[in-house]
């Protein structure tokens, strides 16, 4: 597996093209931002993009997606079936962040604990309640996509439509901190970290 990051979007959300090495088959978690060198560089390594799966709703981690359907037709974005927010400009803020309304349409609803086979890579849906009503994590190969749910030492707001600070808490105590110690935590903002330093040091979930 090969994880490509980019930053994009007007409030810099991680976008991570993933693929597999073997079959080239691969994804984007959360185009915030649409960037044609993000799809110079999939034609140049040959990747067969199969998909846009999006760790939320939110405007600033959809507003790529437009740019990407366009340029790889037949491409197919996943998202939680909770997640309603996609369908309402107003609730996932687009106008505010983009000056346009963005309505996606989702191709595949997931839930909780779903996988997908992507090449040889075999992806889990982790679904994660609290920033948003339909928050999910994606887990492949001991690394995890987190979203806006978990970041380095910090996580996401509760104070949007749909979060609730009990439930955030709960989905990072039983569905994160449950991971292996060495799970490489790849979040939707800022850094990189594991869920054993998150344990460790993060101030807001103990
Ligand atoms: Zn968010």
């Amino acid at each position: 597996m090969q994880i490509i990051h980019y930053v994009t979007g007007p409030i810099q959300v991680n976008t991570y093209v993933v693929f597999d090495e073997e079959s080239r088959k691969g994804f984007i978690v959360d185009p915030g931002g649409y960037d044609k060198r993000i799809t110079d560089k999939i034609n140049e390594l040959g990747i067969d993009l199969q998909y846009i799966i999006l760790t939320h709703g939110h405007g600033d981690h959809i507003g790529g997606i437009e740019g990407f359907r366009r340029d790889f037709p037949g491409i197919q974005v996943v998202a939680n079936k909770y997640e309603d927010m996609l369908m309402d400009s107003r609730l996932n803020d687009s106008r505010s962040l983009f000056g346009r309304d963005i309505v996606v349409n989702v191709d595949k609803w997931v839930d909780d604990f779903d996988t997908m086979k992507i090449g040889n890579l075999e992806l889990l849906f982790i679904y994660t309640p609290g920033h948003t009503k339909g928050g999910m994590c994606i887990l492949v190969e001991g690394h995890l996509f987190s979203g806006d749910t978990l970041f380095r030492y910090s996580i996401g707001r509760t104070d949007f439509y749909g979060g609730s600070w009990p439930q955030l808490e709960k989905s990072i105590k039983t569905k994160l901190y449950t991971l292996p110690d060495d799970t490489v935590v790849l979040p939707g903002h800022m850094g990189f970290t594991t869920i054993g330093d998150e344990k460790k040091g993060n101030p807001f979930v103990r």
